[in-house]
């Protein structure tokens, strides 16, 4: 098998290459070419830790596999980042193992690649502000992709923990925009995109803070339990997602289908708006990106990186 080992990432996969990938297979999951497993996510009772592994395949690519891992928010006393994971691909033809690749920054590229596929076919015409919610790991990576994608004019942000805003406006500086930290309700009314990415386990965003024309990327929300946004707002959006069963079950809208509020037949998937079966926004004040991060988000992207990798001689073959 091939090794693509987590330090190579970086000097391997750009934002641009993962939001190619990421388009590419939401819209062959759309079309039915592409199916992730279902999820496989457990408290394991040590280290708060979050554990499991999600998995899929890919049969017009031919990309079978599954990515293992999760969240482990003590990991700062090890030096390390919280999330921690592998992806690991197998021939689909003969189930052999053919590569083992670095996960933790190939999750936070394909993770900010979603949000901003939704951002570029989702966001109110004109949007010029964007709002973040969450100052973690991935929040630079978001504002990153989202600021590819879009010619924002500044960003706002806004975190539960506010000695971590740091990162935002640097993310921001780097970025050449201006950046202040607000409230809520100021985020919610002078955004037009706003992208939370926290691990709350309530609502932080609620309906009466947003108003206008608005499109949320709507993801920390992984795990059932989490929550980042009000049920009612979630209600009032126009509602798209990367797979729908993930969304009722573990993504943002558990709770909205929880209390009743949305069936799950109003949720469409982002998918069908890249691949053109589906209109999108159109006259919808609030859109909502559930981006609950699907296995075969990671496949597609260590599929790439391994192609690379070949490429320039940087994949290490291992006998197993
Ligand atoms: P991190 O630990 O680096 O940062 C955590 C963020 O959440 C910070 O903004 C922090 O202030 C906030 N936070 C921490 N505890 C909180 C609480 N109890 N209530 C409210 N907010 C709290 O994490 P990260 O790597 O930036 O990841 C952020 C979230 O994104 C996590 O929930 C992670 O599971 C999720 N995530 C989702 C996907 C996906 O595909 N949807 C992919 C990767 C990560």
């Amino acid at each position: 098998m091939l090794v693509v080992a987590e330090k190579e990432i970086a000097g391997l996969m750009t934002p641009e290459a993962a939001f190619e990938a990421i388009e590419a297979i939401f819209a062959s999951m759309a079309r039915r070419k592409a199916y992730n497993f279902p999820v496989v996510r457990e408290a394991i009772g040590h280290e708060d830790a979050l554990y499991g592994f999600k998995g899929g395949f890919d049969a017009s690519a031919l990309v079978l596999g599954l990515k293992a891992g999760g969240y482990w928010p003590n990991n700062q006393k090890h030096n390390l980042i919280n999330h921690q994971s592998t992806v690991f691909l197998f021939d689909p033809d003969t189930g052999r193992v053919t590569a083992a690749v670095g996960g933790n920054l190939l999750t936070a590229l394909r993770t900010a690649a979603a949000s901003a596929v939704s951002i570029k076919y989702l966001a109110p015409k004109g949007a010029k502000v964007l709002g973040m919610i969450g100052a973690g790991h991935q929040s630079a990576f978001q504002m990153r992709a989202a600021a590819n994608v879009h010619p924002f004019e500044k960003v706002i942000g806004w975190n539960p923990h506010p000695e971590m805003l740091s990162r935002l406006a640097d993310t921001a500086a780097e970025l050449g925009l201006p950046f202040e930290a607000v409230e809520l309700d100021r985020l919610g009314t002078e955004a037009d995109v706003i992208i939370s990415i926290t691990s709350s386990f309530s609502p932080l965003l609620m309906d009466q803070h947003v108003k206008g024309p608005t499109h949320i990327a709507a993801m920390g929300t992984d795990t059932k339990g989490k929550q980042e946004l009000d049920p009612a707002l979630v209600a009032r959006a126009r509602i798209f997602t990367d797979e729908v069963a993930q969304s009722v079950s573990i993504g943002e809208c558990q709770h909205a289908i929880a209390s009743g509020l949305i069936r799950e037949d109003q949720i469409g998937e982002l998918g069908a708006v890249v691949a053109g079966d589906h209109p999108g926004r159109v006259d919808a004040e609030v859109t909502l990106f559930d981006g609950t991060g699907v296995g075969l988000q990671d496949l597609a992207v260590a599929q790439k990186v391994l192609e690379i990798a070949k490429e320039k001689g940087l994949a290490q073959e291992v006998e197993i």
